[in-house]
């Protein structure tokens, strides 16, 4: 039987030509300088297989901050230590309103509605804290056992930027707070979450660490990470609520459980076959990356291979 390493080696490279190519590539976030400063210029997509295979193209080894792809991570971690008693603090529908809206906290008695626009990753951090004590520990942990990177870190400079624009995520956990859907004190919490969001890895590292979303939740080293049914459900959630208020847009156009961050990162999944991380800086009105949303598009529509 021929051996499926590197099986799109040849369409990743396609994908990165064509992509150098692309005239609008959107702007980096500007909420803070750290990340405002980044190259729209910049593109990297890596593939990793279930066996561990990985590849890529473009800067596709040059670390980036994930930002939100963390939220992915830690969703799973909470999973795997409390399962079901999760979905009673969070919810599991799209939003349809922008990743950091308040409204909708009220009328639904603080449970945001999934764990992906913000209120709902601070729900998650907040049960990874009072579980562990060390929630962003425990994501930069993940991550590094999953990519064998042990250089892995936070960058205490973005995590300081977060922190000193973070009115809006500091009302968010207040609020929840009053509801007693946050336990952690606030800022501890905030701490957490801030730190979490300012990891910095690259598109190997970043694909590698969610392969236990291709390979039905299991881990690098053959363990469980997560029940099959449980990586099931984190793929259907990255799918219907993973790229802000776009995430139809983005089944339309890619039709793979996704998730991005304002970093300019995306992870998708085709459950089985691979994991894709894909990195340009540059954003569209949504904050989805434009280049990697493309990169995507034209990955699924090269391949044939889709959840759909
Ligand atoms: N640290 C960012 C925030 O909470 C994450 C935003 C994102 O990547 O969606 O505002």
């Amino acid at each position: 039987m021929p051996s499926s390493a590197g099986r799109f080696r040849e369409v990743i490279d396609r994908i990165a030509g064509e992509m150098a190519r692309l005239t609008d590539r959107g702007s980096p976030a500007d909420y803070i300088p750290a990340l405002a400063g980044a190259d729209p210029g910049c593109f990297g997509m890596a593939v990793a297989e279930p066996d561990g295979t990985v590849y890529g193209a473009g800067d596709w080894r040059r670390p980036f901050s994930a930002q939100s792809l963390t939220k992915v991570f830690a969703l799973a971690l909470v999973l795997s230590l409390e399962g079901e008693s999760l979905w009673r603090r969070v919810g599991r529908e799209p939003s349809g309103n922008p990743f950091n809206s308040l409204v909708q906290l009220e009328y639904e008695n603080g449970i945001p509605r999934n764990p992906f626009i913000n209120a709902g990753a601070l729900v998650v951090t907040d049960r990874l804290q009072s579980l562990t004590g060390n929630a962003a520990e425990r994501v930069r942990e993940l991550l590094r056992v999953e990519s064998g990177n042990a250089g892995i870190d936070f960058v205490p400079e973005i995590a300081a930027s977060e922190a000193a624009h973070g009115d809006r995520n500091a009302a968010l956990a207040h609020f929840m707070a009053a509801y007693g859907n946050i336990t952690t004190p606030v800022p501890e919490l905030l701490t957490a979450y801030f730190r979490q969001c300012s990891l910095e890895a690259s598109c190997a590292d970043l694909a590698l660490a969610g392969s236990f979303l291709a390979r039905h939740g299991v881990r690098a080293d053959g363990s469980a990470l997560l029940t099959r049914s449980q990586a099931k459900q984190v793929n259907a959630v990255m799918l219907t609520c993973g790229t802000y208020d776009a995430a139809g847009e983005f089944a339309y156009r890619v039709g793979l459980p996704g998730k991005s961050g304002v970093g300019g990162g995306i992870i998708a999944v085709v459950p089985g076959v691979c994991t894709l991380c894909v990195w340009s800086p540059g954003l569209d009105r949504r904050g989805n990356s434009v280049a990697g949303v493309s990169a995507l598009d034209r990955f699924t529509t090269l391949t044939g291979l889709s959840v759909f």
